[in-house]
């Protein structure tokens, strides 16, 4: 089969020619064959030699309602036929305007301004700055709350503020000179946060974390209460509180926010992959009005928020979201979601019995199932995930553990398989390689 823009054969070789892919040794990718995908139908992914594939990570954690959904389309080709972009710097647009309101009505309470932006990092950079200036302009005492909390493990995107607050050694130990300092707390261990409070009075301006489940470091999941506390901490030391709902936001923890789960509001809450459906970049920083009034001046005390991608608030990407905030209510999709959730919790029990395998963790369709014990040259992760992909699912392992999240309209029956297909994967991928039990 060939694509509009070529062959088969002539795409491999451009890719390998020109393209340079993220977070991916380039070396092995060029003595892989690519998976070349040409187009998707519902939860499925078709690659240009024809073969179909369960989507099962959502195009990277982002894809809620399937892939060319009828409704999300068609909204974008009607804001297609207005104006693909203009700018949210010195000019509004409807559908902006109307996704901002939707987002208030449908976040946590208190959080009344939305910031748009365009990807996850840029949602919680901007959130870092905008607690940060915040406390500087509130006077000498408060402008000491310089200092953030973040949690080890944590991932909140790869541009240097976001990896500033992150605790993933792989992906962030390199770029430790060019990064700023911050206190870094042990996941899920309210206490070891207390200390950090204690020893820097005054001189916190906000804790950062992923709420519940900290997706990049392999779905770790934290003790139940643990946010909820971490928020009493904040109030406690008049620190601000940024959720992170990037990954766990619009419906992939089994509700809305994983906020909500524990009745917390946040002072800040990023949202960016499943905002769009995982139709088209955008992100939104959501605010408190105190937060937002801090900001207020006379146009010459300099209080405004100097931030502002250029393709902040796109049009298109606004409307594919105002769309699929439609498709929650219309399909009743976070409903729907409770038994297919029941349903993967029970998949995964033999799995997790598995001597191969060491643990499966999952909050909601969040899944990780960490392998035993291999050796690194081994990725044994990755080779899951290609005999996955020759049985008909995509996977992508973060190292050894290998992540399913599957788009939240996924039927029953594809469920099923995306399991079935990963248990075989992994029989297959370590039959070969006996674990090194330590
Ligand atoms: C993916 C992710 C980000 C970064 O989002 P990008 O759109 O890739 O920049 C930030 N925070 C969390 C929790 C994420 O999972």
């Amino acid at each position: 089969m060939n694509s509009r823009f070529g062959s088969h054969a002539e795409l491999v070789a451009d890719d390998r020619a020109c393209v340079w892919h993220p977070f991916t040794q380039q070396r092995g990718w060029a003595q892989e064959e690519p998976v070349i995908i040409e187009r998707g139908e519902g939860t499925d992914l078709v690659d240009t030699t024809g073969r179909r594939y369960i989507d099962g990570v959502s195009s990277l954690w982002c894809n809620v309602h399937g892939h060319a959904h009828p409704r999300i389309d068609a909204a974008v080709r009607a804001q297609l036929d207005r104006v693909a972009h203009s700018t949210m710097l010195g000019l509004t647009h409807p559908a902006a305007i109307r996704l901002a309101r939707r987002l208030v009505d449908l976040a946590p309470p208190g959080l009344t301004r939305v910031f748009y932006s365009d990807s996850g990092s840029t949602a919680t950079e901007i959130a870092l700055k905008m607690a940060f200036q915040y406390w500087r302009q509130r006077g000498e005492d408060e402008a000491r709350r310089t200092r953030f909390i973040a949690l080890r493990d944590a991932y909140h995107g790869d541009t240097i503020g976001s990896v500033s607050v992150g605790g993933i050694d792989l992906f962030h130990s390199m770029y430790r000179p060019l990064l700023f300092d911050t206190l870094k707390a042990v996941p899920g261990d309210i206490a070891d946060m207390g200390r950090l409070f204690d020893d820097h009075p005054g001189e916190i301006a906000a804790v950062i974390m992923e709420p519940l489940v900290q997706g990049a470091a392999g779905i770790l999941v934290h003790p139940p209460g643990y946010l909820r506390a971490v928020r009493a901490l904040c109030d406690e030391h008049g620190a601000l509180l940024i959720c992170d709902e990037v990954a766990t936001g619009f419906g992939r923890t089994g509700k809305m926010f994983a906020c909500e789960h524990e009745d917390v509001a946040p002072d800040l809450l990023c949202t960016a992959k499943g905002l769009t459906g995982g139709y088209l970049p955008l992100a939104a920083t959501l605010a408190t009005e105190k937060i937002y009034e801090g900001f207020l001046g006379e146009f010459e005390e300099f209080r405004t928020f100097f931030h502002g991608h250029t393709y902040t608030g796109n049009p298109l990407a606004c409307a594919a979201a105002l769309a699929t905030l439609d498709v929650f209510e219309e399909e009743r999709t976070l409903e729907r979601l409770a038994p297919k959730i029941e349903l993967l919790a029970e998949l995964l029990e033999p799995i997790a019995a598995r001597r191969e395998v060491a643990e499966v963790r999952r909050c909601g369709t969040m899944t990780g199932i960490e392998l035993c014990g291999y050796p690194v040259d081994l990725r044994m992760g990755h080779r899951v995930a290609l005999e996955a992909r020759s049985r008909g699912a995509i996977v992508r392992p973060l190292g050894d553990t290998v992540v399913l999240m599957p788009p939240l309209a996924i039927s029953e029956r594809d469920l099923i398989r995306l399991v079935e297909i990963t248990a075989e994967a992994i029989d297959v991928a370590t039959a070969a390689a006996p674990a090194q039990l330590a």
